[in-house]
């Protein structure tokens, strides 16, 4: 047992209480060490991480805290409680804080094989998905200080977001692009990071399929979306700024006439981009064709719903609503009229100038059954769904009880 001063007790009873403020307060006193433990080998970041507290844990990373310890008696890191609590922004949070997430624990599992364990599959996801900055500030920066270019951070966090994030489809590519319009004067050096982080992940000895192809799918969108740009400055046309090329190459991609039943520019892009890639001999991108190539052109399920199906699951594709613009999970809200689902107004009014024209046609189209329009982006409002839906939001449910959880991963590998 080590010891923990007054202080430092106070500080994980804060902690397990959910006083954020007060815990904080004693972090920043400097009266308590951030990484103390107790007699568990819990510092107050894996207690935060245990109770879930994104906050708590961005002030302790902030703070100094070691997001790598593995002081805990049964070699639980951070990243593991998080993943075991069920939070995949917190995931998010301590990878970006430079958490390995191929780090494992005295019985050999690492955080996203407990996370399957307990059944946190989006935390499973995030912890897969993940590229960490350091990897795309090493491509950046190949000589740290020394480096014969140099890169302002913001333009290294741009990047990386490009690549960790769970954004693969094009309109929320451009959007991001939009609100980052700055940046565009590196298209080169963009390209060159992605495509760096793409090949690294293809050359690795486990190759991530699932990774491969989200970043491959992000490439590709770049690359088209900069050959966009580049003809339309080449054209002599009226001389128009990065960030409106952004969106008139995203309401391109978003077109639809009244007969349509995708959104036939994006269909035909998304293809595209699968067809493309590069590492043929994955059973991911051969599984992808397969599926796609039974759908002809311009029926549904469109070419992104294969995609989210692929890449995200089964169960997340179902659980989910799809934003019709950003293709963004979770959208609950809806088009009045044709139910159209979107993430949020911002998405809705982008999408009003091409979808008032089809919005009849749609809602006349799901009148008749004749298509099940939300099907695949998740029409189905069953009571299984919503109960399911429900408990995945609720705020403070029950954690789960770790040495539990340790005790069936014990005997999941005697029974192998
Ligand atoms: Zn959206
Ligand atoms: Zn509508």
């Amino acid at each position: 047992m080590t010891g923990l001063n007054t202080k430092e007790e106070a500080l994980f009873e804060y902690i397990s209480t959910g006083k954020v403020e007060e815990a904080k307060e004693l972090i920043s006193s400097g009266e308590v060490s951030v990484d103390c433990e107790d007699k568990e080998g819990m510092t107050p970041l894996s207690s935060a991480a245990f109770k879930g507290s994104e906050e708590l844990a961005k002030f302790l990373i902030a703070a100094g805290a070691d997001v790598n310890t593995k002081a805990h008696k049964h070699g639980y890191t951070p990243l593991m409680f998080a993943a075991l609590a069920g939070k995949p922004d917190l995931c998010r949070v301590l990878m970006d804080g430079g958490a390995y997430s191929q780090k494992t624990n005295t019985i050999n599992k690492t955080a996203s094989e407990m996370a399957a364990f307990v059944g946190q599959h989006e935390c499973v996801t995030v912890i897969n998905n993940h590229v960490s900055i350091d990897e795309v500030e090493k491509f950046l920066h190949p000589k740290g200080p020394d480096s014969e270019e140099k890169f302002p951070v913001e333009f290294v966090r741009f990047c990386h977001g490009l690549t960790s994030s769970h954004k693969i489809h094009p309109v929320a590519i451009l959007f991001h692009l939009r609100e980052n319009a700055d940046h565009l004067e590196r298209k080169k050096k963009i390209l060159y990071v992605v495509d760096r982080v793409f090949e690294k992940q293809l050359r690795c000895k486990e190759p991530n399929e699932v990774m491969s192809m989200k970043l491959w799918l992000v490439l590709f969108t770049l690359r088209e979306t900069f050959k966009f740009m580049d003809d339309r400055l080449k054209g002599g046309g009226p001389v128009t700024s990065k960030a409106d090329l952004c969106t008139a190459y995203a309401k391109y991609m978003l077109k639809m006439n009244p007969d349509d039943k995708v959104r036939e520019n994006l269909d035909r892009h998304l293809r595209a981009a699968i067809v493309a890639f590069p590492y043929r001999q994955s059973l991911l991108f051969e599984t992808m064709v397969k599926a796609m190539a039974k759908t002809k052109f311009g029926e549904r399920p469109s070419a992104y719903e294969y995609i989210v199906q692929a890449l995200f699951g089964q169960r997340i594709f179902a659980l989910n609503k799809f934003c019709s613009t950003c293709g963004g999970p979770g959208a609950n809200k809806r088009c009045p009229i044709c139910k159209l689902p979107y993430c949020a107004q911002e998405c809705q009014k982008f999408d009003w100038p091409i979808h008032k024209k089809v919005c009849a046609a749609i809602a006349e189209r799901n009148e008749k059954g004749e298509e099940e329009m939300g099907e695949g982006l998740g029409d189905g409002e069953s009571p299984r769904e919503k109960e399911e839906e429900e408990t995945v939001g609720e705020e403070n449910k029950e954690i789960v009880d770790v040495e539990d959880v340790h005790l069936g991963l014990e005997q999941m590998d005697i029974q192998k």
